[in-house]
């Protein structure tokens, strides 16, 4: 079981590296018969040493007492907490540089605990566009029948127009929750963090509140973005992508301050949208090498661009972040990511038609959705993940008929980079490519 929760060092210490925290952060082996690794605790409750102790369990636990400085308030029962969760909880805070994280069933059921646990019937929700899909029906859908009201803004990279839709939100109710997705998938549009912090500061001084702002950092988290030192309270991560990276579960986090986790960590304790402790097992192997799998996908994935945008008669673009050929990208991307991660998309001339050919012909690149797996996977986002939404905001988002999402896996570069070239030789005529 994990000592401390809170802090990956003692406060005078240097801390130490992620990269390290991740091998052995969070389990004492003196505290599991000397085991090496955490076994897997299958168990759905806990003893308590006396009918007292329970009472004082239960009083942490319910939140009608404080936790203890060090440590847990004892184990109560498994929707509650349980050892596995802790773990991965403890390596997640240390990921996103965070006083405490939650981990759920998966990454709505984070998102979903974040944005139900903030907001009341009546406020309003600003957010980013485009949003994964899944969200998007969230706060159109479900939080739209609980009497919340959402307004939209697309550019990412302007102040103005954050400012604007917040105003937009605020005469139609209170502002509970401003929420962002960046990069957001499948064209890898940036939200500038500064400007959202700063936008919510004016808000704040004329309003007399600050709205809690959420970031989804699914694309680039926890390695390549840290937005809680950006000015972001709270931090949702799909776990089931490059986290969990195997493709063999689902998760979710957020991360933050104990107090802004305090009502969601209620939430997620009365819904039972917890991880269970066979996934939170998992989840904690795959944290060991995380770094390793992250950098090693992000250098090819960027091996992969680079290649493909050598070929521009016939890619018309490629949406990887290194090859985006904007100025205010470019300076935001410099400001708030150390790396470009290894989900991006393509456009093909020839729109659908070309797409399906393509991605028929492909053989190591497997046709599915999610990412941030070992394995390669593509996806046409207009007719999958994305054809739920509106053709028009579709196209205002850019993700066009032509477009191709890749998610880069562990596979060699060079044995990607050849089932490419067959296949955009397939999809485009002969003579396209010479590899
Ligand atoms: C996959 C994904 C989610 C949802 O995660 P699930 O584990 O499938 O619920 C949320 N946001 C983004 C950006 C994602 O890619």
């Amino acid at each position: 079981m994990p000592d401390s929760r809170r802090h990956p060092t003692p406060p005078g210490q240097e801390p130490l590296h992620p990269d390290t925290l991740m091998v052995s952060h969070g389990h004492d082996p003196a505290r599991a018969r000397g085991a090496i690794k955490m076994p897997v605790y299958h168990s759905s409750t806990f003893v308590f040493g006396s009918a007292e102790e329970g009472a004082a369990f239960f009083d942490v636990a319910a939140g009608r007492a404080p936790a203890p400085a060090e440590g847990d308030g004892g184990l109560v029962y498994g929707r509650f907490d349980h050892p596995n969760l802790q773990l991965v909880e403890a390596r997640l805070a240390a990921l996103d540089g965070a006083e405490a994280a939650l981990v759920t069933a998966s990454g709505m059921a984070a998102i979903s605990t974040a944005l139900f646990a903030s907001l009341r019937p009546g406020e309003q929700i600003v957010h980013s566009r485009p949003l994964y899909g899944g969200t998007e029906t969230l706060i159109g859908k479900q939080l739209a029948a609980w009497g919340v009201g959402a307004t939209a803004f697309d550019d990412g990279l302007s102040q103005t127009q954050m400012a604007s839709a917040l105003e937009t939100a605020a005469a139609r109710g209170r502002v509970g929750v401003f929420f962002i997705e960046t990069p957001a998938n499948p064209v890898n549009a940036l939200v500038d963090l500064a400007a959202v912090d700063a936008a919510l500061s004016d808000f704040a001084a004329r309003h007399g509140y600050r709205p809690l702002s959420i970031c989804d950092n699914t694309l680039l988290g926890p390695l390549f973005q840290q937005p809680l030192r950006h000015g972001i309270d709270l931090v949702v991560t799909a776990l089931t992508k490059y986290v969990g990276g195997h493709s063999d579960l689902l998760g979710g986090g957020i991360s933050g301050s104990v107090e802004h986790l305090q009502p969601l960590r209620q939430w997620r304790s009365t819904t039972g949208c917890m991880l269970d402790p066979q996934s939170a097992w998992l989840l904690a192997r795959s944290m060991e090498t995380l770094g390793l799998r992250m950098r090693r996908a992000e250098a090819t994935a960027c091996a992969v661009a680079d290649w493909l945008a050598g070929h521009p008669r016939h890619v018309i673009e490629v949406l990887h972040p290194e090859h985006i050929d904007d100025a205010r990208y470019r300076a935001v991307y410099a400001r708030q990511c150390q790396g470009a991660g290894s989900t991006f998309s393509l456009v093909l001339g020839g729109g659908q038609a070309a797409a399906f050919r393509f991605i028929n012909a492909l053989r190591l690149f497997r046709s599915a959705v999610s990412l941030g797996g070992s394995e390669s996977l593509v996806c046409h986002p207009a007719s999958t993940t994305h054809s739920g939404v509106a053709p028009e905001l579709r196209a205002r988002s850019g993700v066009v008929d032509g477009l191709v999402r890749l998610s880069i896996g562990l596979e060699h570069e060079d044995d990607l980079i050849a089932d490419l070239a067959g296949a955009l030789t397939v999809a485009l005529g002969p003579g396209a490519v010479v590899p």
